[in-house]
């Protein structure tokens, strides 16, 4: 059996950090992944002058770390920036409304009634931090009321998360306010503090994709030079072992064995629980409970003039009130250049989720029908699609129900049991693709202090001497 120092299964985007951060710092990395293609989720297809995101189709920054990724891969002229001037809209009773980015804004806009935003501006009154675990739902409607959740929070949580408020954590999926509210005792308090400090962001929050779509990061972050990618590998047994982990996979050609100081499970929960599943029952059980959100993604090519809207945004949310067939619709078109021929435009629609993850059980025919039967009323579409195209996710995005801070405690805590075992998915940490390049970072380092830890010399198959970084280079 050959020796590696560093196997990380799945070439998913969180697999594909992960190596891309050690491969900076002279660490060499094999990458097993189970599909002939890489990114996992991610992938673009161009057909008939149509250029679709099965899963992520942009980036929203504000981490310097993904600047200098980017510009590392050579990427940087490839950017395609999102139009600063775009609306954004929530259907609210019915009709797309803009929401309002500003507290003049807000003052203004017809979504919440006076009542509501006088309760929104009494967030900074509000005392206490509510319980450990709390969902969205109980923390929104604490601090900004009723409205607030059902007019902006439920369709941002229903149609970017595919997630249900009512049962997501709030700790898990809005981090950000939470630590406000632990920091300065009110968001608004918080977040004015920041302003005034411009201690917010130490970059200005960029929203991209690249003239290939999202595929051409992955892409360039696999010919990152240290990076082994080996395709139509599945890993079917892991094992611990004296000098690290034994690995055992499957492939077109036979088996493949190979001993690792440290291994990186970067598949979906359900597949890293079966893995371990002989290796420590407790921690496969809660990885096993990790509920996945189903989602369909339908994607429509219509000629500009069949449709009345301006598309002066970057799309619509729904709000559960309001009863869609579908969570969301990205404006494609009019979030970046060439995502369809000259004269066409493309609308992108998310449907199923937690909120109605029986909707992925429908034959397509049906899908299709439902994902287009309230857009047309809604952008005044005055004819069926010219291209039409749905992918399918039976496993979606995780969903951080429940008590997930415990339940990742408890991960946490098992792992450590386990020298050079890492996990490294999108049910840690973040779904985003920002969140995942970062946390993939996290994970590079805590690999390089084993490493360091481990000594240096004993790599078995590099042919180079790494140059492996201290933890301080790395962050
Ligand atoms: C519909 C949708 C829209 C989204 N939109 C956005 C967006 O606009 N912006 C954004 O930032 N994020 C978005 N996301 C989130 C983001 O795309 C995902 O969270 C991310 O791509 C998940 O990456 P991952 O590497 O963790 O998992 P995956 O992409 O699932 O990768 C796991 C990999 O492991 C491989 N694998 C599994 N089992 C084995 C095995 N036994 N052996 C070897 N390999 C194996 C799989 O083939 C796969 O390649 C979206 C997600 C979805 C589903």
């Amino acid at each position: 059996m050959s020796n590696s120092d560093v196997i990380i299964i799945g070439a998913g985007i969180s697999g594909l950090s992960t190596a891309w951060w050690l491969a900076q710092q002279g660490v060499k990395v094999e990458v097993w992944e189970s599909e002939p293609t890489i990114g996992g989720k991610i992938k673009t297809t161009t057909e008939n002058g149509y250029l679709s995101e099965s899963a992520a189709g942009l980036l929203v920054n504000f981490r310097p770390e993904i600047d200098r990724l980017i510009k590392h891969c050579g990427l940087t002229s490839a950017k395609q920036q999102r139009p600063d001037n775009l609306k954004r809209y929530v259907l609210h009773q019915g009709q797309l409304c803009s929401v309002p980015m500003t507290f003049a804004g807000i003052a203004r806009s017809p979504l919440w009634s006076h009542r509501g935003k006088l309760r929104m501006l009494a967030e900074g009154l509000v005392f206490g931090r509510g319980d450990r675990g709390e969902s969205v739902s109980q923390f929104i409607k604490r601090r900004f009321g009723p409205e607030m959740l059902d007019t902006a929070i439920d369709p941002f949580v229903s149609g970017t998360l595919a997630s249900d408020p009512d049962l997501a954590e709030a700790a898990s999926v809005l981090p950000r306010l939470k630590t406000l509210e632990n920091r300065y005792g009110s968001i608004t308090a918080g977040i004015l503090v920041n302003k005034l400090w411009k201690r917010r962001r130490v970059n200005h929050a960029d929203t991209f994709s690249f003239h290939g779509g999202m595929s051409q990061l992955i892409e360039a972050m696999a010919a990152a030079p240290g990076i082994c990618i080996r395709r139509n590998v599945t890993i079917r047994q892991i094992e611990p072992d004296q000098n690290g982990w034994q690995v055992h996979a499957e492939t077109p050609y036979g088996s493949l064995n190979q001993i690792t100081r440290q291994l990186v499970m970067s598949t979906p929960a359900n597949t890293s629980a079966q893995l371990l599943s002989e290796i420590d029952r407790e921690l496969s059980q809660l990885l096993g409970s990790i509920e996945y959100a189903p989602i369909a993604v339908l994607h429509t090519g219509f000629d500009r003039e069949q449709i009345t809207h301006p598309l002066d945004g970057t799309g619509f949310l729904v709000a559960k009130r309001d009863r869609l067939n579908l969570n969301g619709n990205l404006w494609m078109s009019s979030l970046f250049p060439r995502r369809a021929p000259a004269g066409k435009t493309m609308l992108t629609s998310y449907l199923g989720g937690a909120r109605n993850p029986g909707k992925l059980d429908l034959p397509d025919d049906k899908l299709i029908t439902h994902g287009l039967g309230g857009l047309s009323r809604l952008l005044g579409i005055e004819d069926t699609p010219e291209y039409v195209r749905l992918d399918r996710h039976h496993k979606g995005l995780p969903l951080y129900h429940g008590q997930y801070q415990a339940k990742l405690h408890k991960i946490n805590s098992h792992l450590s049991d386990y020298s050079g075992l890492h996990l490294c998915g999108n049910y840690a940490g973040g779904v985003s693709v920002r969140e995942r390049i970062y946390q993939g970072k996290i994970t590079a380092r805590q690999i390089i202090q084993k490493l360091h830890a481990q000594g240096n010399n004993q790599s078995c198959t590099s042919q180079h001497k790494p140059v492996y970084a201290t933890p301080a280079r790395l962050l």
